[in-house]
C-alpha cells in the first residue's frame, strides 16, 4: 500500500530514526567530570550516556569550568543535589551509572521545592561569582533583588490587617472572612489568594524601585510564604545529609578489609570509589546498614 505520493517505489530496509552510539561508563568520572583514570581529561554530553540538548549543555558548562580550574591549579567546582538540577544529573550519572540514554527529569531530584526557577539566581549567582564567571554588577543586581524580596516577606509576616480592610478581598475570592486582625502572611497562605490580590494593601514603593518590573519579586515572596513549611522541611533534610557529605572517604579506600558489609556493596563501592559517605549512600546496592558499618570505620 502506498500512503505517500512520490514514494511508490520506496523499499523499507530498517527504521531510519535511531539513536545508535556508544558511550563511556560515567561511573569513571569525578563530580568535576574529569575522568578518574586520565588526569586533565574532561567528558561532557552524549559520551557520558546522556541524551538531550540541555543535558549536554549542562555538562559542557561544568566540564568547561573544571578544565579551566584544572589548568589554573584551582579547586574543582561542582554543584550539590540540593543546589541545582545539574548537581542531580551529574551525581546520578557518576554514582549510579546508566544503562539507557539518561534524560534529566524533575522527578529525579529529591529537593524539588528548593530547586525552583524563581530562586535560580539566588542559588547560583554567588557560586558563579566566586569562580569569576558572574560579574560584580550581576551579583549586585541579584543581591538587591533578594533584599527587596526579603523586605517584602518580612513586612507580610509582621504586618496585621484589620477585618474591614481585608474582608472585601476575601469575599471576592470565595474564602472565609476573618473576625480579628490577622497577619498578611497568614492570609496569603490561603490557596484561594495570590500576591496580586493583596497588592492594593501593600506599600510596594518601600520594596520595589519605581518603573521596575515587580513580578519576579512578588512571585518569589509569594512562593516563600505559601510553601514555607515544605521549603523548611527540605532544607532540614538537605542539612541532615550534609553531615554524611562532610565525612570524606580516603582515596583508594580498600573495602575488601570490611567483612560486615554486603558483597554487592563491597563490589559497587570498589568500582565507583565514592568520595564521601553521602555519595556512597546513594549507590544502588549500598544499604543503610552498610553505611552504618562504614560510619564506624570512619571513626564516627
Ligand atoms: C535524530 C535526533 C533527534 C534529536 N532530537 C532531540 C530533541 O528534540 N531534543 C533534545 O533535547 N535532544 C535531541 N537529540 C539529542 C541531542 O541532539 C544530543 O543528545 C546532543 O546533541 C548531544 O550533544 P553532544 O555535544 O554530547 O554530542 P554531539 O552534538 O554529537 O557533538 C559531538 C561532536 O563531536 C564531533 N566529533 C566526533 N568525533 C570527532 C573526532 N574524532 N574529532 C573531532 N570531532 C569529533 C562531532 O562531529 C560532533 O560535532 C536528538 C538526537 C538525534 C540523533
Amino acid at each position: 500500500m502506498t500512503a505517500v505520493k512520490g514514494f511508490e517505489k520506496v523499499k523499507f530496509f530498517r527504521p531510519g530514526y535511531a539513536i545508535e552510539y556508544d558511550y563511556f561508563p560515567p561511573t569513571q568520572l569525578k563530580h568535576s567530570l574529569e575522568t578518574k583514570p586520565i588526569k586533565g581529561l574532561f567528558f561532557a554530553g552524549q559520551i557520558n550516556g546522556t541524551t538531550g540538548y540541555e543535558e549536554a549543555a549542562a555538562q559542557g558548562l561544568i566540564a568547561g569550568i573544571n578544565a579551566h580550574q584544572y589548568h589554573n591549579e584551582k579547586a574543582p567546582f561542582s554543584l550539590r543535589r540540593d543546589q541545582a538540577y545539574i548537581g542531580v544529573l551529574i551525581d546520578d550519572l557518576i554514582t549510579k551509572g546508566t544503562e539507557e540514554p539518561y534524560r534529566m527529569f524533575t522527578s529525579r531530584a529529591e529537593y524539588r521545592t528548593l530547586l525552583r526557577q524563581d530562586n535560580a539566581d539566588t542559588r547560583l549567582t554567588p557560586l558563579s561569582h566566586k569562580i569569576g564567571l558572574a560579574t560584580d554588577e550581576r551579583l549586585r543586581v541579584m543581591e538587591s533583588a533578594q533584599e527587596r524580596a526579603d523586605g517584602l516577606i518580612d513586612f507580610l509576616r509582621k504586618t496585621s490587617i484589620q477585618p474591614d480592610q481585608i474582608n472585601p478581598i476575601l469575599n471576592s475570592n470565595d474564602t472565609a472572612e476573618v473576625k480579628q486582625s490577622t497577619k498578611l502572611a497568614k492570609i496569603l497562605s490561603r490557596p484561594q489568594l495570590t500576591m496580586n490580590d493583596l497588592i492594593p494593601l501593600l506599600p510596594l514603593a518601600n520594596f520595589l524601585e519605581v518603573n521596575e518590573s515587580h513580578q519576579d519579586t512578588l512571585e518569589q515572596a509569594e512562593i516563600q510564604i505559601k510553601y514555607a513549611g515544605y521549603i523548611e522541611k527540605e532544607e532540614a533534610q538537605a542539612k541532615k545529609l550534609d553531615r554524611l557529605e562532610s565525612i570524606k572517604i580516603p582515596d583508594g579506600f580498600d573495602y575488601n578489609n570490611i567483612q560486615s558489609i554486603s558483597t554487592e556493596a563491597r563490589q559497587k563501592l570498589t568500582e565507583i570509589q565514592p568520595k564521601t559517605l553521602s555519595q556512597a549512600s546513594r549507590i544502588s546496592g549500598v544499604s543503610p546498614s552498610d553505611i552504618s558499618v562504614l560510619l564506624v570505620h570512619m571513626g564516627r
